[in-house]
């Protein structure tokens, strides 16, 4: 079990509960911000694999393999040069740690990225603008929650709203 799922167990298991069994529906994924101990910022992100790739059952033509690898490998360097997230720069934060899976089952497939960030001045910590919109077009809708130690909201991003505020959060 990854850490922000730690957290979110911990604190609103009636509520990830529920948000952990979306129907999987192409275009749609499932976001969840948390902060926690260590100055720590966790966004993990779930949804079917055909809003980054063209199909979902395990790759078998080369033309699939080298699309499949494509996209894997261009996870890493999306990822570290800010091109799927910016975290607002006055919060000084790094990705310490990431690890993606995908889950191929029945026809359908879904991938699973979680980040862990470090951030040195998360005092300062506002807004995440998120740019997987612009990377994948496949992709329309992303479903959130912030989960902090005394709060929980929900919220929606899409192509024209894709700025997480976490102030006041
Ligand atoms: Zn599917």
């Amino acid at each position: 079990m990854n850490k922000l799922l730690k957290i979110f167990v911990l604190l609103l298991v009636p509520v990830f509960a529920a948000s952990a069994h979306e129907a999987h529906v192409h275009g749609i994924a499932q976001i969840n911000i948390g902060t926690g101990d260590d100055n720590e910022l966790y966004i993990e992100i779930d949804g079917p694999l055909a809003n980054y790739i063209s199909f979902e059952h395990n790759p078998e033509t080369k033309q699939e393999i080298e699309e499949y690898n494509n996209f894997i490998r261009s996870v890493p360097g999306k990822l570290f040069s800010d091109q799927l997230f910016k975290v607002n720069s006055e919060a000084n934060c790094f990705v310490k740690s990431f690890d993606n899976d995908v889950d191929i089952e029945d026809g359908h497939a879904d991938y699973e990225l979680e980040i862990t960030y470090k951030c040195t001045n998360i005092d300062k910590l506002e807004s995440i603008d998120v740019r997987l919109f612009e990377q994948f077009p496949s992709l329309n809708t992303l479903k959130g929650q912030i989960v902090n130690e005394n709060s929980q909201s929900a919220f929606e991003l899409n192509r024209e709203k894709n700025i997480i505020n976490l102030k006041g959060r």
